[in-house]
C-alpha cells in the first residue's frame, strides 16, 4: 500500500520514484513541490510530482 510519486529530474531528465514516507513534508513545500534528490546526478531539486498508481 506504498504510496508512490514519480518525479522528472529538471537537471539530468531521469524519471525516478519515491516513496511518500522517504520525502520530508514542509509546510511551505506545497507550492513548489517536494525537495528531492535525484538518484542519477545526486542533484537536489525542488519538484512538483506526480503520483503513481499502483496495481
Ligand atoms: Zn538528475
Amino acid at each position: 500500500m506504498a504510496r508512490r510519486t514519480r518525479f522528472e529530474c529538471p537537471n539530468c531528465g531521469n524519471i525516478f520514484e519515491l516513496s511518500a514516507l522517504s520525502m520530508v513534508v514542509r509546510p511551505h513545500a506545497l507550492s513548489k513541490g517536494n525537495y528531492v534528490r535525484c538518484p542519477q546526478c545526486a542533484i537536489s531539486n525542488w519538484i512538483q510530482g506526480e503520483p503513481v498508481a499502483s496495481g
